[in-house]
């Protein structure tokens, strides 16, 4: 069975009519909207970097901050939604500023829990760049919590992966903390 006649038995098993004019092309379209909510699973880390590193002799923190996040929760189904901040230590090696975006995409735009997405992103980062230390910090909005169960409206997750120096150094951990206003 295709996904769109799977939603269909989705619209039926809700008690609704898929007949009726406003469902008529729903199947399709939500087919088409859950495989582009997904499409990181069709993409590979060496695809999205694809040869965007450059030499550089720079051994200071690089961070991109606020980067948007959209992902679907494992669980439910539903949109978690919010930001990510990775930071990381070049040995050598930096990537192209739109490829951490990226990376954070590919693996957002997949079936996740918060703590694997941020640890993913994480040891992807420390792969492709060999860094002496990655830090990313992920805070989300779940609809899950927001929408159903405990309702909770304002309610953030925050999750966060230390590789390396982020890991072994409380200074470096709180210079990076403190840089997306995460410290205490
Ligand atoms: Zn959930």
């Amino acid at each position: 069975m295709n996904l769109p006649q799977h939603y269909r038995e989705i619209l039926l098993g809700l008690g609704e009519d898929p007949q009726r004019e406003g469902l008529r092309d729903t199947p399709e379209r939500a087919a088409k909207a859950m495989q582009y909510l997904c499409h990181g699973y069709a993409q590979s880390l060496e695809e999205i970097v694809n040869g965007a590193l450059f030499a550089s002799t720079s051994d200071e923190v690089v961070i991109v901050r606020d980067i948007e996040l959209y992902s679907l929760c494992e669980h439910h189904l539903l949109p978690f939604i919010g930001k990510a901040h990775v930071a990381y230590i070049p040995t050598g090696k930096v990537l192209g500023l739109s490829k951490v975006a990226r990376i954070v995409d590919m693996y957002a735009r997949r079936l996740q829990i918060q703590e694997s997405l941020t640890r993913q992103i994480a040891e992807a980062i420390q792969s492709v760049t060999n860094a002496a230390g990655v830090a990313v910090v992920i805070e989300a909005q779940h609809m899950c919590m927001m929408m159903r169960g405990v309702e909770k409206q304002n309610s953030q997750m925050l999750t966060s992966v230390m590789l390396g120096a982020f890991r072994e150094s409380s200074n470096t951990r709180q210079e990076f903390l403190q840089l997306i206003g995460r410290s205490k």
